[in-house]
């Protein structure tokens, strides 16, 4: 703290990502990227772009990638949004969409940046718990505010609220915009970016991080009328004309255009995440349904922090919160069959020499 800090800028709590560690050699299931390369194409593009055109400023609209998510979702480039990383969308979305005196609802467990965002932009807001069993409970979220956000499928839950559930809660928040996070939708969840269509008070957030494997370009985009995506381009450019580089445009739509390494690349997380669900469980491991490219874990006899610093010692990073009604949970990324095998013999090793102290 010093005094030339702003009021703000001291009493921020900010966010707090998962580690990045330097000191040795981790398998690293703890930040949710994906284990395998981006796209070959991608590659291809970046270094070709190195070579040609960093001299000049990108475009600043993005007009090329907003074309290409256009394409592909069949919808027309007025309702794209692209930022670096669904992060800054996601801040943008809050500065466009909410006023400081109404309340912005989210649910009590869900991805930590919100309450960080609220905090900064200086907006009230109010957490809606979830169910016993994590879920997010539609009607919860009628009645009067200021604005709502839910990640879908949930973080770190990894649960999934349906289609129908969602519609309701857009259909009684009509005069307030709705967001969905759709950052882990790609593993096996239902997207609707196609009520945007429907619905105007309705804004999808997505990211490449995860199904694209592209977490280091930083790479998010938001789908909405075109009303909200303008709203979102009069905020973004009063403050960075050019959040997305040349290499990270190029990047972009390259990761669009090749569906099949895409559609690959999730289908393997996917596998590996049921395969790794159903030993687990059978270790008697508690897991939730996940959609997403990570489980969410609880063992009933051995304390998760307990397992996450057993874990750690043996060169496995996975993700603990020590947060209520969760802190005895891991979340654990998808990461390749091989890496998920060794996490999976490390915990039998925690198991055994936990379970064996007890019963001495
Ligand atoms: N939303 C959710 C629910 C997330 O878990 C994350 C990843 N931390 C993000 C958004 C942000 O992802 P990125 O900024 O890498 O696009």
């Amino acid at each position: 703290m010093s005094k030339y800090w702003s009021e703000l800028a001291k009493k921020i709590e900010p966010y707090v990502p998962g580690e990045q560690p330097k000191d040795r050699k981790y398998i690293k299931l703890n930040t949710n990227e994906n284990p395998y390369p981006p796209s070959p194409r991608v590659i291809d593009a970046i270094n070709r772009l190195a070579n040609e055109s960093l001299r000049l400023y990108p475009d600043p609209n993005c007009d090329d990638l907003r074309d290409t998510i256009a394409l592909y979702h069949r919808l027309h480039r007025s309702q794209v949004f692209v930022g670096n990383g669904s992060d800054e969308v996601l801040a943008f979305a809050f500065m466009a969409f909410f006023d400081p005196d109404k309340t912005i609802l989210f649910p009590d467990i869900t991805y930590s940046f919100y309450p960080v965002y609220a905090e900064l932009f200086n907006l009230k807001h109010r957490t809606v718990p979830l169910s016993d069993d994590f879920d997010i409970i539609a009607g919860d979220y009628a009645g009067e505010n200021g604005g709502i956000i839910i990640a879908n499928p949930n973080a770190p839950t990894a649960k999934q609220i349906d289609k129908e559930a969602i519609i309701k809660i857009i259909e009684s928040n009509l005069n307030s915009v709705v967001i969905i996070d759709e950052a882990y939708v790609d593993f096996g969840g239902e997207s609707v970016i196609q009520l945007i269509n429907d619905y105007p008070n309705l804004l999808v957030v997505q990211t490449l991080s995860k199904s694209r494997s592209l977490a280091g370009m930083r790479l998010g985009f938001a789908l909405g009328h075109q009303d909200l995506i303008q709203a979102l381009d009069r905020i973004k450019n009063s403050f960075n004309s050019y959040t997305l580089d040349r290499l990270a445009i190029g990047a972009a739509v390259e990761a669009f255009k090749d569906e099949e390494y895409f559609r690959e690349t999730c289908l393997k997380v996917v596998n590996t995440r049921e395969r790794i669900s159903g030993v687990l469980k059978e270790m008697g491991f508690k897991l939730t349904d996940s959609k997403a490219n990570f489980i969410f874990a609880s063992h009933p006899k051995i304390k998760a922090r307990d397992l996450f610093s057993g874990l750690r010692e043996k060169g496995i990073l996975v993700r603990y919160f020590n947060k209520p009604r969760i802190d005895n949970y891991l979340r654990i990324t998808i990461g390749t069959d091989e890496e998920m095998d060794c996490m999976v013999e490390a915990l039998k090793l925690l198991l055994e020499s936990n379970l064996g102290d007890s019963a001495k």
